[in-house]
């Protein structure tokens, strides 16, 4: 038997790895386990856009939350670069909305005013504006630039991540999940009994199993999150890295553009609520491509080098839930639905925190596990 941890993190994902790097970076012994290969969930299915611009995620905890994140990774980009011994790609070239109708340019209109509400820098633009930041973008009749957002290539931070991790001392059990919790006297959880026959014991334990959050029946069920998975869909496309088609990133109503490096372009995304999806549908690829086709005409030039989708983890508030849960001994991170990339460097923080004994800053209240959700309207994610 393994000599226990202070952290066992089930899930190696972006919030999972965020919150195992930051608790060895205290000198906690941490120990992870995944049930496949580190990033085989949504997150490297992402479009790594930390550019939050959609009125609601502005707005009440989720905004501040948002901004709390948001104003983590500059630093956390920077340190795990370093750790990690490698480029994540984090760019902080700005993000342009469009606007296509008259009603989208009243959404840009308010998120204009939210932004200016939380001090944040942009630029309403109208179409000849959007034509001058970006020429090879058709159709807007609006636009809204943020030069302080930012993105970061995925794949590249679950790799920089798991070195990081790696470098920390972080203990990770793959491919193995866990099938049962051991649980002390009182009724406290200190560990789990895992799929290999091993046990691993710990202070804490951390559910950060992403969208699977809620089918993990190793957990009573009092505990277990409300989580369902919401697919999205993407295609990457190789491009002239001389010659990039759009220099920042672009976020429409119903989807985003995200430069790579190299000239690679991640074109996306669908919002599926049809369970837990194994591939990306025909038809979700099909839309994606008529409509950036018709956004960007000079993509339809491109190669399309990957498809590939991933399934957000989403709760029935849109709200992640980050915290100590019910049963002593297990804390939850899991729920980030579309912000998930925003949200890893506090919601790991955070988590880390805890597992030092420390209590959690009161902006993270809105987000314990035990709370009441309400079902919001599904479209709002
Ligand atoms: C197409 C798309 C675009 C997106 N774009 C953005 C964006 O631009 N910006 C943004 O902030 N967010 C974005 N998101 C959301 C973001 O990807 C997620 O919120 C985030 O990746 C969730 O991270 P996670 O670590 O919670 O889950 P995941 O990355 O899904 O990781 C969960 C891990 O847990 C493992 N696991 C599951 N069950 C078990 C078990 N029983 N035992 C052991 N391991 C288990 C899985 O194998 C997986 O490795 C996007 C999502 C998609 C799909």
């Amino acid at each position: 038997m393994s000599e226990p941890s202070d952290l066992l993190v089930i899930g190696a994902g972006a919030i999972g790895l965020s919150a195992a790097w930051r608790a060895a970076q205290r000198g906690l012994r941490v120990c992870v386990v995944e049930r496949d290969r580190p990033g085989a969930g949504a997150t490297p299915a992402a479009a790594g856009l930390l550019a939050p611009t959609d009125p609601d995620e502005w707005r009440g905890a989720r905004g501040a939350f948002n901004i709390a994140a948001m104003a983590e990774w500059p630093t956390f980009a920077a340190e795990l670069e370093q750790a990690g011994d490698g480029p994540i790609a984090y760019r902080r070239d700005g993000a342009l909305r469009i606007a296509l109708d008259e009603d989208e340019r009243a959404e840009l209109a308010l998120a204009a005013a939210v932004l200016g509400d939380n001090g944040v820098a942009h630029e309403l633009v109208d179409a000849g504006g959007v034509h001058a930041a970006e020429p090879n973008v058709r159709g807007a009749v609006a636009g809204l630039i943020v030069d302080s957002d930012a993105h970061v290539d995925t794949g590249r931070l679950i790799s920089g991540l798991a070195r990081a991790c790696a470098r920390a001392g972080v203990r990770v059990c793959t491919p193995v999940e866990p099938l049962s919790t051991l649980r002390d006297h009182d009724g406290a959880i200190e560990g789990v009994r895992l799929s290999d026959g091993t046990e691993e014991r710990a202070t804490l334990t951390l559910l950060a199993s992403g969208a699977w959050s809620a089918e993990a029946t190793w957990l009573p069920e009092e505990v277990r999150p409300d989580v369902r998975p919401v697919a999205g869909e993407f295609v990457a496309l190789q491009g002239d890295p001389d010659a990039p088609l759009v220099r920042r990133a672009i976020r429409g109503r119903h989807g985003s553009v995200a430069p790579r490096e190299g000239g690679v372009l991640w074109v996306g995304t669908t919002v599926r609520d049809a369970g837990y999806v194994t591939a990306p549908s025909a038809g979700g690829i099909h839309a994606i491509l008529d409509r950036w086709t018709r956004l960007v005409p000079a993509i339809a030039e491109l190669g399309i080098i990957r498809i590939g989708h991933g399934l957000r983890p989403v709760s029935p508030d849109g709200m992640p839930y980050v915290g100590a849960s019910s049963i002593p001994g297990l804390a939850l991170a899991t729920g980030h639905g579309r912000e998930g990339i925003i949200h890893a460097p506090l919601t790991g923080e955070a988590i880390a925190a805890l597992a030092a004994g420390e209590e959690l800053p009161p902006l993270l209240a809105p987000f314990a596990p035990g709370r009441r959700t309400a079902d919001r309207e599904r479209p709002g994610l």
